[in-house]
């Protein structure tokens, strides 16, 4: 099937690994332009050469988790042209106790997983809807319906993306524009794995028996049973973001293996 967004420009923010890199490279294969964002020129560098093998990459640096931050990524994209495709990808997570988590973690926490994609709909939405044609994405979690003890500030920020996300979409009644969330399975991305294999040894575990491991304990719930992989994400993504997803706007679609067991 042809999605129909050959030539379009998107942002995918935070692509320079994991899933952002997956959705980054998925929307290259259906013949869109695409912009990598990461904090670092050095890695950004890399993954454009590295996607580029796919289509026509472009890369922009910019620590998104300050308002100058998002500033600059919003002036080096001006020179690409008009972003069609905003997809708000970055994002962190730690495991913290409540009684750990400080006020400057849950600001901090804020600042990358929310502001980020608020101050890039922000700048780039109105033109969308200028142009009527548009597709804002949030990348949410299963996590966004849930609530979780062991990350209560991650969890926070998962659910407020999907709140903004339906409130923008309103704003496009009528239009050729939409505006979604999809709410992603526990998926074995960079970051992940970074984060188990610095936990491991201080559970006396290697990073494979955690992996496993966590389908026993806390993924107990999952129908896959095991992590998707960030290109299982990246293709709902990449249809959200095309002209066959038209009907679908104001959503919050599950790619979460099943883990919420929740008939809705
Ligand atoms: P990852 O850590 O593997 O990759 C994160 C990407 O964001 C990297 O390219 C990194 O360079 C970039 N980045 C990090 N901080 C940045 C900053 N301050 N400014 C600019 N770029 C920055 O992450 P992932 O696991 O692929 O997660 C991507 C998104 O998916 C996040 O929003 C996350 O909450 C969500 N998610 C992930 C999982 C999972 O299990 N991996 C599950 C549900 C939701």
């Amino acid at each position: 099937m042809d999605l129909g967004i050959r030539d379009k420009l998107a942002l995918v923010t935070g692509s320079t690994l994991g899933i952002g890199r997956a959705i980054a490279g998925a929307l290259l294969d259906e013949g869109a332009r695409v912009i990598v964002n990461g904090r670092n020129d050095a890695t950004v560098r890399e993954a454009v050469t590295r996607l580029s093998r796919r289509g026509v990459a472009h890369g922009v640096a910019a620590d998104l988790s300050t308002a100058d931050g998002a500033l600059t990524l919003i002036d080096g994209i001006r020179q690409l042209g008009t972003v069609d495709i905003l997809v708000n990808n970055v994002g962190y997570f730690e495991v913290k106790r409540f009684t750990d988590i400080s006020d400057a973690d849950w600001l901090d926490m804020f600042q990358l997983n929310v502001m980020s994609g608020v101050r890039l709909a922000r700048a780039l939405f109105p033109g969308m809807i200028e142009r009527n044609w548009g597709r804002v994405v949030f990348i949410g979690s299963d996590q966004s319906v849930k609530p979780n003890i062991d990350m209560m500030h991650y969890a926070m920020t998962k659910t407020a993306q999907v709140s903004i996300a339906r409130s923008l979409a309103e704003l496009t009644r009528g239009t050729q524009v939409t505006v979604n969330s999809v709410l992603v399975a526990p998926t074995w991305s960079e970051g992940v794995e970074t984060f188990l294999g610095k936990a491991a040894p201080g559970l006396g575990k290697s990073v494979d028996e955690l992996r496993t491991d966590y389908f026993r304990t806390t993924g107990a719930t999952s129908l896959l049973q095991r992590w998707a992989m960030p290109e299982e994400i990246a293709a709902q993504v990449v249809f959200l973001c095309s002209e066959r997803a038209s009907a679908i706007n104001g959503a919050a679609q599950r790619a979460d293996g099943g883990i919420v067991r929740s008939l809705f």
